[in-house]
């Protein structure tokens, strides 16, 4: 998404309305938060870009419908992540310390010869903001070890520790950092 602001530079006009889908673009190689994570439907963001030409200011508010699958259970989830984004907005070269902003990429936004480019940040914010894993819920149990159903349904009656004779072999075997075998419980 790229926004002409030449007016708001050159001082034409103070304020600059925004309301605009976009698809999120997460590169090649999203984070692993965001592996498996697809997205239905477009994002929107409305917000405004205004204040003096010297003194530009960008705020958004963001909505991204996602869908993805719980870590634990792989039970599908879908959710919508809801953020704010706040930047000051400034043609490229007219900021003093401008070899910083690299740096402060959460602050600044540089437009070049007028033009505004909203993807890159919108990006970084939806990977920043998303949360670290995608979970059905906060105190998923996870899957039954034994018949692989979901321990979030109830519980699925499969014996947890059943023992399996083929194991006993290891169970009596010493490693080289034990001193004694493992004690079976
Ligand atoms: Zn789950
Ligand atoms: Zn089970």
């Amino acid at each position: 998404m790229t926004v002409d602001i030449k007016e708001l530079l050159a001082g034409r006009t103070c304020g600059m309305d925004l309301d605009f889908s976009f698809r999120p673009e997460l590169g090649p190689e999203p984070p692993v938060a965001l592996a498996g994570v697809v997205f239905p439907e477009d994002a929107h963001a409305s917000g405004r870009i205004a204040g003096p030409a010297g003194c530009l200011r960008l705020t958004l508010s963001v909505t991204v419908p996602w869908q993805g699958e719980c870590a634990r259970c792989l039970t599908p989830v879908s959710g919508t992540l809801e953020f704010g984004m706040e930047r000051t907005v400034a043609e490229k070269g007219t900021l003093s310390h401008e070899e910083e902003i690299a740096d402060y990429s959460d602050e600044y936004l540089i437009a070049e010869r007028g033009m505004l480019d909203l993807t890159p940040s919108l990006s970084d914010a939806i990977i920043c903001y998303f949360p670290e894993k995608v979970l059905c819920s906060p105190d998923c149990p996870g899957l039954c070890p034994v018949c692989g159903k979901p321990l979030s349904g109830g519980d699925c009656g499969c014996k947890k520790d059943t023992h399996d004779p083929r194991w006993d072999v290891l169970r009596t075997m010493r490693f080289p950092d034990e001193e004694t075998p493992k004690k079976s419980n």
